[in-house]
């Protein structure tokens, strides 16, 4: 979704309310967007820029990071951002977002804004118990009897006091 923001830059006192539903997913399999992302915000002209404000609302779709299960995680987020139509040398900071042609590529900007702003892992629940490192069962639904390796076992040490003892 292209914005043209020449209205925007023009006019003293303009105002727009922006509302649509993006499909923001790149595709890949791992995309954590893969849910369409309902914008909802506005355009204000402020002394020669745009000031864009918006709030993105959609379902993540991810894996937990310890037990591999699929998670749906509703996520939503507030943005905003000052809309330049060039930098000019007293502006020159990485904060504003210059808007070649007059354009805004609202889809590529709410992507990366949400991508900045998620976590970078998910887990199913906090005290998510992971699979198991020898079976690969779910500790969470089931249950194993695999024999995790202990370390620094108290064998050792009764066996030396057995010897010390003798
Ligand atoms: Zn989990
Ligand atoms: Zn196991």
């Amino acid at each position: 979704m292209v914005l043209s923001l020449k209205q925007a830059f023009l006019k003293e006192g303009f105002a727009e309310e922006i509302k649509s539903t993006l499909n923001l997913s790149d595709s890949s399999p791992d995309d954590p967007l893969k849910d369409p992302v309902r914008i909802e915000g506005t355009l204000k002209n402020s002394a020669g820029t745009v000031l864009l404000t918006l709030s993105a609302d959609t379902v993540l779709r991810s894996v937990c990071a310890r037990c591999l299960e699929e998670i749906s995680l509703p996520f939503s987020g507030e943005f905003s951002h000052v809309i330049v139509e060039n930098l000019s040398s007293e502006k020159n900071d990485a904060d504003f977002i210059i808007a070649e042609n007059d354009e805004l590529d609202l889809c590529e900007l709410v992507r990366s804004d949400l991508l900045l702003t998620i976590p970078p892992r998910f887990y199913c629940k906090e005290d998510c118990k992971g699979l198991c490192s020898i079976c690969g069962k779910n500790l969470n639904t089931d249950s194993c009897d695999c024999k995790q390796e202990e370390f620094g076992s108290g064998k050792k040490l009764s066996n030396l006091s057995e010897l010390l003892n003798k």
